[in-house]
């Protein structure tokens, strides 16, 4: 909620849902700036970036005193086509300001350049907020090829199918808006420790489940 208007739950509260599901981590990745970001864009740079990490911080506060470890991240959105980042911090978008307008090419260009991850979130979704699906598999390191908050298994296996066509990694997401478990995520044979530890893990294609929901 500090950083997605769309949310329903702040990130403390939602570390506490995901402590007692049995996590053993999470990214927050709010809604970017031309996402659905609750922080107003009227705001200086630097106290845009301070408000919008501020979920993340409650997240990790409350994640330090249940045993969960919360990593940070974003969802950069294109008119409706959303890209996950990872591996990047608070200090590093404070110093670029300018990653707001990057194009996607851009985006790709200089998000791997700083040592972080582009990741196409659930690119085949269907819903009447997005306008078409639009494909960039020059453009990112992988794709979230299992998104639990899809409406529709279709379009899991479509992204998946994707991924294997461009031999992109895939990850598995949650869409987590609210208290609701959606029972996505996913589960490596050895500790992920932190964002640059999963850039590397996804980098090298470390094996990895992906969490499902049964119907999806
Ligand atoms: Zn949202």
């Amino acid at each position: 909620m500090e950083g997605s208007a769309c949310s329903h739950i702040r990130g403390a509260d939602l570390c506490r849902v995901y402590k007692k599901a049995g996590y053993h981590g999470l990214f927050i990745t709010d809604h970017f700036y031309y996402g659905n970001t609750a922080v107003p864009r009227t705001l200086p740079w630097d106290e845009w970036v301070h408000r919008f990490c501020l979920g993340y911080h409650n997240a990790r506060e409350a994640g330090r005193k249940l045993g969960l470890d919360v990593f940070f991240g974003w969802e950069s959105s294109y008119y409706g086509i959303d890209f996950l980042i990872y591996g990047l911090d608070e200090t590093w978008l404070l110093a670029h300001p300018q990653v707001v307008d990057w194009s996607v090419e851009e985006q790709f260009y200089e998000i791997d350049r700083a040592g972080g991850l582009v990741v196409q979130a659930h690119p085949f979704r269907e819903a009447p907020y997005l306008p078409r699906v639009q494909l960039y598999p020059d453009y990112v390191h992988a794709i979230e090829g299992i998104n639990t908050g899809n409406a529709q298994a279709v379009f899991n296996r479509r992204a998946v199918a994707f991924a294997r066509q461009h031999q992109l990694p895939i990850t598995g997401g949650s869409d987590t808006h609210d208290k609701h478990l959606s029972g996505g995520g996913m589960l490596f044979f050895s500790p992920i420790r932190g964002g640059q530890d999963f850039v590397r893990a996804m980098r090298e294609r470390r094996k990895a489940l992906i969490l499902k929901a049964e119907t999806l």
